[in-house]
């Protein structure tokens, strides 16, 4: 399953970014958050992106497609992907597009959470004080100024999108001002109703599950197919270990015998002489 979630910071992306990988065992590429690891790994892509970020501006497209072009040719990738924060503008619509046709890959739904912006600051708000609460770093584009910038860069260059998934008949728009769980419930429904998942992984972790069980009863079987060519192996080596014991006593009997013979003819041979 390939699906990209769209909405302004705060829509609650990254949440249920995180619940749909738990749910289907699928990866989240968010470009964010590769960036920030970029950022603090100070490599070249670290560096020009640092500034930018800082200030809430968009990074350049051909970074961020070079960054997930790669991440999608990772193995982690292969059962499928939830892209998140990217993209974020046409031009990297388009170049996922190609990047997806290249791969022979292809796109199963974008979610759209839409969510009332007034409610975006305070939600941001809340999720700064949780952090801090909690003791985890803040991040340095969690401000209310920064915050409006973010926001109206979503407005003129990642708002185009909609239309652009719409046209394509990729788009489900789904009322991210619901509680979490209930975002999450509308989500499922809506990649049943595309058919990106089957009915049958609508028990939790069902995903996970039935491969578990397989490979729980794959140990069972070569455990007892081991046992059993243990058991074998062991009478295969008494075995030889009895025909090895027959052959020594035999070449014991017969070195005897010669030992014998040679001996008798020593002892004629000296009788002749005299
Ligand atoms: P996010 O964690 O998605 O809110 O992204 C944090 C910041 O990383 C953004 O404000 C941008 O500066 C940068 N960024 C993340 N994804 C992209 C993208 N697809 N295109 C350009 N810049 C991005």
């Amino acid at each position: 399953m390939r699906i990209i979630l769209l909405g302004p910071p705060g829509s609650g992306k990254g949440t249920q970014a995180q619940l749909l990988v738990q749910r289907y065992g699928i990866v989240q590429l968010s470009t964010g958050e590769m960036l920030r690891a970029a950022v603090a790994a100070g490599t070249p892509v670290g560096l020009k992106a640092k500034e930018i970020m800082a200030s809430g501006g968009l990074v350049p497209d051909d970074i961020v497609v070079g960054i997930i072009s790669d991440r999608i040719d990772q193995p982690d990738a292969k059962h499928g992907f939830i892209l998140d924060g990217f993209p974020r503008t046409v031009p990297q619509a388009e170049a996922l597009d190609e990047l997806l046709k290249h791969k022979h890959m292809k796109l199963d739904a974008v979610i759209e959470l839409r969510v009332n912006e007034s409610a975006l600051l305070n939600r941001v708000e809340t999720r700064v004080a949780q952090m801090r609460e909690r003791g985890e770093e803040v991040r340095v584009d969690d401000t209310p100024e920064v915050l409006t910038k973010r926001l109206a860069s979503y407005r003129s260059q990642t708002e185009p999108l909609i239309h652009y998934y719409s046209e394509r008949r990729k788009l489900s728009t789904i009322d991210g001002m619901m509680a979490i769980d209930e975002v999450t419930r509308a989500i499922h429904r809506q990649l049943l109703a595309l058919g990106a998942i089957e009915p049958r992984t609508h028990a939790k972790s069902a995903a996970k599950a039935g491969p578990a069980k397989k490979a729980a009863k794959k140990p069972a079987k070569s455990a007892k197919k081991a046992a059993k060519s243990a058991k074998s192996t062991k009478k295969a080596v008494n075995g030889a270990k009895k025909t090895a014991k027959k052959m020594v006593k035999k070449a014991a009997k017969k070195a005897v015998k010669k030992g014998a013979k040679k001996a008798a003819k020593k002892v004629t041979k000296k009788r002749a002489k005299r």
